[in-house]
């Protein structure tokens, strides 16, 4: 008798551990990493009134107390709540490292970096010297007999204002063997800088050394479509909601290598030109943050969805085919 209740004992311990496990892995989202970019020494994008960091920073709470309203049960760690460099780090590399051994430490499932994007000379316009006239101004000299003309033109400028108008909103995701040519043929324009940070020293990774190469396969694999799944709802719903949809990008440089650096499906969002004046005002204003958190929220919970049927989808099945063998 006291054996069968031993017994029973372990079959409930163990259904409820099982019963635990089951539905822990049906939360396939449990811990997000939320990165607002730049902060502190690095401002990153200048715009007319206000810094790419501290537009960064307030759309990243805003996000972050829309996600905890929704899903309490959902971890979220800042890698930043005010305007320092992540981990009060000495500069930007030491910070870039920062975030990523935190986000990997933390065990985080999904690491979303929230950027502004910048073009152009100046925030909002600048003035160009341009040519309005050319005065065509004839002198005749003399050589020998010979008469000859010459022509030289005397220019007339004036100070044109050129306003800034690139504007819109981008992904990014880590992708091993693509660089976008798009962006690169704009930045030799000097149009559009992007995240290309030509001061960082952090090198990416190199696929001759078989551990990073292993690492980047893994990053293939696993974490690439999820990546790309979540950058393409948010970039859908920013269009919905009227904004200029610039896409998804795929790269591989330095500008997003704490994409790479993270062990979980990763973007970056740029979420408008700090440059151009009307977005600034826009990212600025209530409305403007709690819209760009509406799209990047409704994004993350489709994402979170399709991850939670696909859990449930695979333990169908595996139930269907216990039961088979069952029979
Ligand atoms: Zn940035």
């Amino acid at each position: 008798m006291r054996k069968l209740i031993c017994l029973l004992v372990l079959f409930i311990l163990t259904a409820g551990a099982i019963h635990t496990t089951a539905q822990s892995s049906s939360k396939p989202l449990k811990t997000l990493i939320i990165d607002p970019g730049h902060g502190g020494l690095d401002p990153g994008a200048i715009g007319s009134k206000e810094t790419e960091a501290n537009v960064a920073l307030a759309v990243s709470l805003k996000l972050g107390d829309t996600l905890r309203k929704a899903y309490p049960d959902l971890k979220i760690i800042f890698t930043r709540t005010t305007d320092v460099l992540p981990g009060n780090k000495p500069n930007k590399d030491a910070a870039l490292k920062y975030r990523a051994n935190l986000a990997n430490e933390s065990g985080g499932d999904l690491f979303i970096a929230v950027h502004c994007n910048s073009a152009g000379k100046h925030p909002g316009g600048w003035y160009e010297r341009r040519v309005v006239n050319k005065i065509p101004i004839v002198k005749t000299y003399k050589k020998g007999k010979k008469t000859y003309k010459k022509t030289t033109y005397q220019y007339e400028y004036e100070n044109v204002w050129v306003e800034n108008k690139a504007k819109g909103t981008e992904t990014y995701i880590w992708a091993v063997s693509k660089n976008d040519d798009k962006l690169n043929s704009l930045t030799k324009n000097n149009d559009y800088t992007g995240e290309i940070d030509s001061t960082s020293t952090l090198t990416l990774p190199d696929p001759s050394d078989p551990a990073e190469k292993a690492r980047m396969l893994i990053y293939t694999q696993n974490y690439f479509r999820k990546s790309y799944n979540l950058a393409d709802y948010v970039q859908e719903n920013f269009k919905d909601a009227g904004r200029i949809d610039r896409g998804v990008k795929q790269r591989n440089d330095k500008g997003i290598w704490v994409l790479q650096a993270t062990a979980m499906p990763s973007i970056l969002i740029e979420i408008g030109f700090i440059s151009n004046k009307e977005e600034e005002e826009y990212m600025l204003s209530p409305e403007g943050q709690a819209e760009i958190v509406a799209n990047i929220f409704d994004a993350i919970r489709k994402y979170k969805e399709k991850l939670e049927s696909k859990v449930k989808d695979n333990e169908k099945d595996k139930q269907t085919e216990g039961e088979k063998k069952s029979f």
